[in-house]
């Protein structure tokens, strides 16, 4: 068969790993990324990747690349330690539901920690020639002849034989070709930032929030999370052969810190996301004021110009759908409560299934939409019991809404 011509809207973890598993095997694949360049916003600050995840990106990466997200990446202690307001451990909770469902990449362990920034960077290099930025993708027409025409934002448009949305939870492209499917506020808040991890800030941590990641949360649902990233092996030469950026950026280590609560306990959105950085985290201050002092100190630590708020929302599963030459994966199609960390993850996987699915079209084992219809069917199973399992370990230790049926 002639030689498929794939593209991809959105140049996040999902669309760009894909993209490396397509592009390592020769096929005609273009990323369409509405930024316009690859450091131009900070994506987020650190992301947990179980071996899902792992066995996607080694999957996807070429070699120097793979050891190179290695290098970057922390390796934390196993356990997701709860404990309450005054630093007291809570239960241990089950982690089973953290864990992955990939096949073992070497000796590397189940979880590890990447900057999401860093991770961006890396599945830039080498796609240099695939990814288009500054453009959105705002819809598609399909044609009689099982073309797809996708439609940009600066009113041009582009021919294709699969388009794939990996253009996150707003996607525009799942508003069309699903538009009964529904996002929905989960009815709490995060405030989030980052803390840099240096010798004199290390000291005034307590110990064991530095090893792993921690939550601590009273009988409100009010809750504090640390997350620490420290790279495994800054000095590896393949960061030495990276520009100065991404060399500044990979000796950095830091800590993920969110402030979460309800809606009925939090400031009103107006004032939330209008609130300067330091407002906020004067705020939070405030709300911790009957906390044990080394947590509250932790946030005199957060590096103010990271400052963010942001809401939770969850995507709620639809039944199946008929397959066509236009799917979804990641965000567009299954986002989900943070309250497990493994959204990133599951996108991952999608890319894993899919691209495989793509592969066995193009060596003419399947045709177009049996493939995408054989990756929606394994997607829609891990995907959306993905969403509902968040959504209620959210509804428990996050105290957000429960998901609709
Ligand atoms: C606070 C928080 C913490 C989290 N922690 C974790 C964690 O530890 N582990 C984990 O597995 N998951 C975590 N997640 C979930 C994770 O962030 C998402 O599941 C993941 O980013 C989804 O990847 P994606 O590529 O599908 O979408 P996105 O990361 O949203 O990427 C979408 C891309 O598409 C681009 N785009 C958007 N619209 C368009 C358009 N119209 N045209 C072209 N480009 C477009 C965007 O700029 C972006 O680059 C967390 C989420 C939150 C909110």
């Amino acid at each position: 068969m002639s030689v498929l011509r794939i593209v991809i809207a959105g140049g996040g973890p999902a669309g760009m790993t894909l993209a490396h598993r397509l592009h390592r095997h020769g096929l005609d694949v273009t990323v369409y990324e509405r930024d316009c360049g690859v450091a131009t916003r900070d994506p987020g600050y650190r992301l947990h990747i179980n071996s899902t995840g792992t066995t996607a990106l080694h999957a996807a990466l070429e070699p120097a690349l793979w050891e190179l997200f290695l290098a970057t990446s922390g390796m934390p202690d196993e356990g997701m330690p709860l404990y309450d307001e005054h630093l007291t451990l809570r239960p241990a909770r089950d982690t089973k539901a953290t864990e992955g469902v990939g096949a073992p990449v070497s000796d590397i362990p189940e979880h590890l920690v990447v900057s999401r920034s860093t991770l961006r960077r890396i599945l830039h290099l080498g796609l240099e020639q695939v990814v288009r930025f500054g453009v959105k993708v705002v819809g598609y027409r399909s044609n009689p002849d099982s073309t797809v025409t996708v439609l940009l934002d600066d009113g041009q448009t582009v021919e294709a034989d699969v388009l794939i949305a990996a253009d996150g939870i707003n996607s525009a492209v799942r508003a069309q070709r699903l538009p009964h499917a529904r996002v929905i506020d989960l009815g709490a808040r995060h405030i989030v930032a980052k803390i840099p991890l240096t010798d004199q800030t290390r000291a005034m941590i307590p110990a064991q929030l530095l090893t792993t990641f921690s939550l601590a949360y009273d009988s409100d649902h009010t809750g504090l999370t640390f997350g620490p990233l420290e790279r495994s092996n800054p000095d590896s030469p393949l960061i030495k052969e990276q520009d100065d950026e991404f060399q500044a950026e990979a000796r950095e280590n830091f800590a993920l810190t969110i402030f979460n609560s309800v809606n009925e306990k939090m400031m009103p959105d107006a004032e939330l996301f209008t609130a300067s950085p330091q407002r906020l985290r004067d705020y939070v201050m405030a709300r911790l004021t009957s906390w044990h002092p080394a947590l509250v100190d932790t946030v005199q630590l957060w590096d103010v110009t990271t400052v963010q708020a942001l809401t939770l929302r969850s995507c709620v599963p639809v039944g199946a759908w008929e397959p066509s030459n236009v799917t979804m994966m990641g965000d567009a199609i299954h986002a989900m409560s943070s309250a497990l960390g493994i959204g990133a993850n599951t996108a991952l996987r999608d890319a894993h299934v899919l691209g495989e699915e793509l592969l066995a079209v193009t060596d003419g084992y399947r045709a177009v939409v049996e493939g995408v219809g054989a990756y929606e069917e394994r997607m829609r199973d891990y995907g959306f019991a993905a969403v509902r399992l968040s959504a209620a370990v959210g509804e428990q230790v996050i105290g957000h809404r429960p998901l609709p049926e």
